[in-house]
């Protein structure tokens, strides 16, 4: 039988910088008070998916039958380099490719070689596109512990990473939540400029930038507008100012670089950006969820700004 040492050295050698396992079973009481809080409060804003199929979200074994674990990986996407710093800023996230299709990819790998030497073998992958509670599985699969600013740190990597996730249908060894946290450390909550983080591990999406200018379809919260602080499609602060980041170094994956079209985008040329230049610099790349419109939309607000 397949060991667990032999998928993670297999996940490291597709590019992967973390991946560890656990069982898939239902998700824990408190974790689940905890979202359902999150849901009552309508901090999930106008994302109305995130309230339902929670019958899946506690518990991978109704989303997935005869699930028996769950793989979890990790993908870095911390830049080489970055946007000349009086651009429009994107988050760092969004300067290459999709990277549902990159760690997709990556994953069905990941499960072609498990098949290979399990034939019995069935599952299936997800990439943030599912019920599934990702921080939760990744810290439970000993990846790392969930932040107050409720990202996934990677202990001596930071917290500029992908999730992603293969829940199958064998038996596993598994691994460890670790025993760490942010300690006494509160520089996330102190320095989002929107007070987004309304305790620890806590986002009022409603007040993110990273909602009102990627997510949000309707206009951008005018209270919110005077505080966007030149991000234009998503918001890093959190990350950038978190000491845990000092760790990241930049990936390694190809398609995660952007492009000098990208690079190039100054105020000036998203002003004038045409429908077909938008197709051509954001072709199989996240930003395209936000449409032309709402990159027009985010731009005006930016410039409101500037006035
Ligand atoms: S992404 Fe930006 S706005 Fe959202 S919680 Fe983090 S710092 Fe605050
Ligand atoms: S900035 Fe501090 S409190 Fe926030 S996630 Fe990082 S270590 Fe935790």
């Amino acid at each position: 039988m397949i060991s667990s040492q032999q998928i993670k050295d297999y996940a490291y050698s597709l590019g992967f910088d973390a991946c560890g396992i656990c069982k898939a079973e239902s998700v824990d009481v408190e974790e689940q008070q905890y979202f359902n809080e999150w849901i009552d409060n309508s901090f999930h804003a106008d994302m109305d998916y995130m309230a339902r199929n929670t019958d899946k979200r506690y518990d991978p074994t109704v989303l997935v039958e005869n699930s028996r674990s769950i793989i979890c990986v990790a993908l870095n996407y911390y830049p080489q380099t970055i946007q000349d710093k009086e651009y429009p800023q994107f988050a760092y996230y969004a300067y290459g490719k999709d990277y549902h299709d990159v760690v997709r990819a990556k994953l069905q790998q990941l499960f072609g070689y498990i098949k290979s030497m399990e034939p019995s073998l069935e599952g299936r992958v997800f990439v943030d596109t599912a019920p599934v509670l990702e921080r939760y599985w990744a810290a439970k699969a000993g990846l790392g512990f969930i932040g107050k600013n409720s990202l996934l740190i990677i202990p001596k990597k930071g917290s500029y990473f992908f999730l992603g996730e293969l829940v199958i249908n064998l038996d596993m060894e598994y691994d460890v939540p670790l025993n760490l946290s942010c300690g006494n450390c509160t520089r996330c909550i102190d320095t989002c400029p929107t007070k987004a983080i309304v305790k620890p591990k806590v986002v009022n999406a409603k007040r993110c930038i990273s909602y009102q200018t990627i997510e949000n379809k309707g206009e951008i919260d005018r209270r919110i507008i005077p505080m966007l602080n030149n991000r234009f499609y998503g918001c890093d602060i959190c990350q950038q100012v978190c000491p845990w980041n000092r760790y990241a170094r930049p990936h390694k994956t190809e398609e995660f670089n952007p492009s000098q079209a990208f690079l190039g985008l100054s105020y000036e040329k998203l002003e004038n950006l045409t429908v077909e230049e938008y197709r051509q610099i954001f072709k199989g790349s996240a930003v395209k969820r936000a449409k032309y419109m709402g990159l027009k939309r985010n731009l005006y607000a930016l410039k409101q700004n500037k006035e």
